[in-house]
């Protein structure tokens, strides 16, 4: 079952040769997000990854923006909470912010004071995981915030690029490698 239901949502990953800029292969969500089956395999493997490896967490949290479609449905099942991860000045309140390096300059992440108390159990999740520079900055947030991170989930890992490495010693869990 879990073989057919990785084939389902391999079958609805779309490649876009050099988007958004020449020489990336951008791996496209949006047919997963269409096809219900679909959607609910990427729900169902992910719930079973944490149940069996961190059936004690207490919260999920997504990075913006394409966490935010897989993390609700995956929290919902676990009946847990789910927080955003928000790219800088999108969140009203009290915040704390991580800056990180891109390619080209500075990004900045951040997450809302109260959304994360210390000592709590999360998982972070987001679409994929390329350079790892993203989940990096998120884990370092969740640092901030004394939660007791118990690692990442993203539906596609792009092995060469080697972002496990860049995540290290935090595991990221991925449901399909290209
Ligand atoms: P990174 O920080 O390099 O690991 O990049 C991760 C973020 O960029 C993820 O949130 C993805 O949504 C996006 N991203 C990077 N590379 C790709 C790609 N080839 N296809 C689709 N999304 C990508």
């Amino acid at each position: 079952a879990r073989e057919a239901k990785l084939d389902l949502i391999k079958k609805h990953i779309k490649v876009f040769p050099d988007f958004p800029s020449k020489g990336v292969l951008f791996r496209d969500i949006c047919p997963l997000l269409k096809d219900p089956l679909a959607l609910t395999a990427v729900t169902d493997l992910l719930e079973e990854h944490v149940r069996l490896t961190h059936p004690e967490v207490d919260l999920i949290v997504g990075l913006d923006a394409r966490g935010f479609l897989f993390g609700p449905l995956l929290a919902q099942r676990l009946g847990v909470g789910f927080v955003v991860i928000r790219k800088k000045g999108k969140l009203p309140g009290p915040t704390v912010s991580v800056s990180y390096t891109l390619e080209y300059g500075q990004a900045e992440v951040e997450v809302q004071e109260d959304a994360v108390y210390p000592g709590q159990k999360v998982l972070l999740i987001d679409d994929l995981l390329a350079t790892g520079g993203t989940l990096y900055a998120a884990c370092e947030l969740m640092k901030k915030k004394q939660a007791d991170l118990l690692g990442c989930m993203v539906v596609i890992e792009l092995k060469d690029l080697r972002g496990f490495e860049r995540v290290k010693p935090i595991s990221v869990f991925s449901l399909v490698q290209y």
